[in-house]
């Protein structure tokens, strides 16, 4: 299912994606396989002269035993050996194409034209004001949630160690109100909401683009092996993208069902290996947190060739969808009543299987010594057909001549729960009263409609 025809014609630009989006172990991958295959012709056109050679020696042998007299057993000989040969042949045929599937595996997805190549995103839009609000303090979530008896720290590092919490009373609800308004704004739009596993199989998540160990080998997912001895071995998902793409897999969706999405919360779990250091305190990188994620699929563009979108002024199905995501994830900030900034993500911060990436970033008052104070809290990202290849996921067309496309997948963050509380915290702590102010928009699933947390 991986396109190898695409990647073999074109090794150049595979190597220059790879190399601009930081994964030089594997920007030769696509010369490899040009190698590898080129390898593969000639001998599968040797392999057709043998086949031919062992089909005329059959005949030969079939004939009647008078008109090959003491030919017999040089004919049965030189079968033996052809024999031979053509298994040597078929099983370096098998290696071959398992070798060249697992270095198309290992490519990231190919960028896209409104990619920014390097390191450096693109702000294109802020919201709640063009700066950050200066009536706010520098008041950490930390401070505020030991003063109110909100956040515990000291309890989860007696239970599991560093990058874990415990919400607690009004903290502990605001989360559950965060799901509740977040999960209520996609619904409005007509997102159905799906609960999805918290374990996956590895398998599933390499197929989703996350690879079991980085490039630096390190590893940013909690592997827990083989529980029952006879399945594949299971992960804990860093994201419900994971589970949701592996929902369709070797699925068919009807065309009359694209765009399907979904929306839903999940436990995501991240290993964070090697991103200690300056966020080691409080919310902002945890190894376990909730998230409503938004996931779809959409139908292939019409304007694309090999499954790979081409220039054109339509915006494809995918885009769409991806612009709904937006919409949906600035109406909850906007609501919540977060400065923020939406970033058009540079080549180097892509994940494996998105083509194109916008990140929106919260202002905290607390973290202003570290890029200004703005720290990412949603992400959307367009997969293309990377993931549906991996996954086998299929649209069917109801008219034309072809029959079947490889669907496209879309993903982004609705809420990212331990970020977002983090920032209302900050953003609506009140020193006069020494309190927080409970936003607008949460109100209604607070109990009582509380709207304000005191001591
Ligand atoms: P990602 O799936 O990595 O794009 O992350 C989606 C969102 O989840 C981010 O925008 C953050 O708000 C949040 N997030 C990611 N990693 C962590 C973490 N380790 N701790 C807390 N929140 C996180």
């Amino acid at each position: 299912t991986l396109n190898l025809k695409h990647i073999r014609q074109n090794p150049g630009l595979y190597e220059q994606n790879a190399n601009d989006r930081n994964y030089a172990p594997f920007a030769r991958n696509g010369w490899k396989i040009l190698e590898a295959h080129e390898k593969l012709v000639a001998q599968q056109k040797e392999a057709v002269e043998l086949r031919q050679r062992n089909n005329a020696l059959a005949k030969e042998l079939k004939k009647p035993e008078e008109a090959r007299v003491g030919l017999r057993s040089i004919l049965l000989d030189e079968a033996k050996i052809l024999k031979g040969k053509l298994a040597v042949f078929e099983r370096e045929e098998k290696e071959a194409q398992d070798e060249m599937e697992r270095w198309a595996l290992e490519l990231p997805n190919l960028s896209s034209l409104q990619t920014p190549v390097g390191h450096e995103p693109h702000v294109f839009r802020y919201l709640n004001g063009d700066a950050p609000p200066t009536s706010r303090g520098t008041k950490s979530h930390v401070e505020i949630g030991r003063e109110l008896d909100l956040l515990d720290f000291e309890a989860s590092a007696t239970t599991s160690g560093w990058g874990w919490y415990f919400l607690k009373n009004e903290a502990a609800l605001l989360e559950q109100a965060l799901i509740q308004y977040a999960l209520s704004v996609a619904m409005k739009r007509g997102w159905k909401v799906m609960t999805p596993p918290s374990l996956v199989y590895g398998h599933i998540a390499s197929a989703c683009g996350f690879m079991p160990r980085d490039t630096n080998g390190e590893t940013q997912i909690y592997n827990i092996g083989n529980q029952d001895t006879t399945g594949p071995s299971l992960v804990l998902a860093g994201t419900a993208e994971i589970p949701f793409a592996g929902s369709q897999a070797n699925k068919t969706i009807p065309e009359s069902a694209v765009p399907l999405k979904v929306i839903g919360p999940s436990r995501c779990y991240r290993a964070e290996a090697g991103a200690r250091g300056v966020d080691t305190k409080g919310l902002y990188r945890v190894h376990e947190f909730t998230k409503v994620e938004m996931f779809a699929w959409t139908a292939p563009p019409a304007a694309s060739e090999g499954g790979f979108d081409v220039a054109s002024d339509d915006l494809t199905p995918s885009e769409v969808v991806f612009n709904e995501m937006l919409d949906i994830q600035t109406e909850i900030l906007t609501s919540l009543g977060l400065h923020a900034r939406v970033l058009e993500m540079p080549t180097t911060d892509l994940g494996a299987s998105a083509t194109r990436k916008v990140d929106i970033e919260a202002y905290f008052g607390s973290r202003t010594a570290i890029d200004q104070g703005y720290g990412e809290v949603t992400s959307a990202s367009i997969c293309t057909d990377y993931q549906a290849r991996r996954l086998n996921t299929k649209v069917k067309f109801e008219k034309g001549e072809v029959k079947t496309g490889l669907a496209h997948t879309v993903n982004g963050t609705a809420v990212a729960i331990p970020r977002i509380l983090a920032a209302v915290l900050e953003n609506g702590w009140d020193e006069g009263r020494g309190g927080v102010v409970v936003p607008e928009c949460l109100r209604r699933w607070m109990p009582g409609e509380q709207r304000f947390i005191g001591r």
